[in-house]
């Protein structure tokens, strides 16, 4: 069956999809799909991953959603598509914003017209070393993984 190329995406709701809705609404835990899954599927025992992932898929495409790729092993979804920056604790995988830097693209090359930037932080969070907490993160720790 071929469908039609989609320009605007049709967004169906079902009460499954306003689960997902109503779960990503003011959401600040920068949730995974298996994550949403997980939580909701006591409520929708019928709700397979797939309606979660499609879902996510739709309202990305609508630009309700924004996917974070902060976490190296899954995406992970927030409903703020303000920008803003994030960081997240490798031990723990808790992701926090920060706003967004006042960078300036002082080097890029001449004529390259900057149009966003993305910023990410690594680090521990104090839950997770209450010991190092004062010495090790007092200043700001950015770190590149890969
Ligand atoms: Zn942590
Ligand atoms: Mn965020």
């Amino acid at each position: 069956m071929n469908k039609p190329p989609k320009k605007q995406p049709d967004f169906r709701m079902t009460p499954q999809r306003a689960g997902i809705l109503h779960f990503l609404e003011g959401n600040k835990s920068h949730p995974s799909a298996e994550d949403i899954y997980a939580r909701l599927r006591r409520k929708f025992p019928g709700m397979s991953f797939a309606t979660v992932y499609n879902t996510l898929q739709s309202l990305l495409a609508l630009g309700g959603l924004t996917e974070i790729k902060i976490d190296g092993s899954r995406a992970r979804f927030d409903p703020d598509c303000k920008p803003h920056s994030h960081l997240m604790c490798v031990s723990c995988g808790t992701i926090a914003d920060l706003p967004a830097p006042k960078l300036r693209a002082a080097r890029a090359p001449k004529g390259f017209k900057v149009l966003r930037c993305n910023v990410e932080f690594y680090g521990v969070c104090r839950r997770c070393a209450p010991g190092t907490a004062k010495k090790e993160t007092s200043s700001c720790q950015k770190k590149k993984r890969r």
